[in-house]
C-alpha cells in the first residue's frame, strides 16, 4: 500500500535491521526499543491490524507465531512477551499489522 511505512520496509525501500525475510514475513528490530530485545514481525502483505485478520489472511498469521516462537528459541529467548497494538485508544502508531516481541527484562502487567 502506498505511504504505508511498514509495506516500504517490506519491500526494502526503507532499511530495517532485519533478523528475518521469508516471501510472507519480515522480522526485523524496533527503532525505538522498549525493552533489551524489541523486534517487529510484519506481514509483507499490507493488513491493516489484528481488526483485519479474516479466512482471505489468516495463513500468515500462524506463520507469524511460527516465526516468533522459532525465533525467540533460536535466540535463547525464553520468557518474552508478544503485544499487537489494534488502533489508536491501544496505541498502534503504525498502521500496518505487526506483532512487537519484547524479552531481556522484567515486564509489568497490566500494561498501561
Ligand atoms: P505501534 O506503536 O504501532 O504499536 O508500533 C510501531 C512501532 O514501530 C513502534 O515501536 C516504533 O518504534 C516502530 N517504528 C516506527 N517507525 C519505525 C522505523 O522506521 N523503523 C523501525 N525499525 N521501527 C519503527
Ligand atoms: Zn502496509
Amino acid at each position: 500500500m502506498e505511504d504505508c511505512l511498514f509495506c516500504k520496509i517490506a519491500s526494502g525501500e526503507i532499511p530495517s535491521n532485519k533478523l528475518w525475510e521469508d516471501d510472507d514475513l519480515l522480522a526485523f528490530y524496533d527503532i525505538d526499543p522498549q525493552a533489551p530485545v524489541h523486534f517487529l514481525v510484519i506481514p509483507k502483505q499490507h493488513i491493516t491490524s489484528c481488526g483485519e485478520i479474516d479466512g482471505s489472511n489468516n495463513a500468515v498469521i500462524a506463520k507469524a507465531f511460527e516465526l516468533i516462537s522459532k525465533l525467540t528459541k533460536e535466540n535463547g529467548i525464553e520468557s518474552f512477551r508478544v503485544v499487537s497494538n489494534c488502533g489508536e485508544d491501544a496505541g498502534q502508531s503504525v498502521p500496518h499489522l505487526h506483532f512487537h516481541v519484547l524479552a531481556g527484562r522484567s515486564l509489568a502487567w497490566p500494561p498501561g
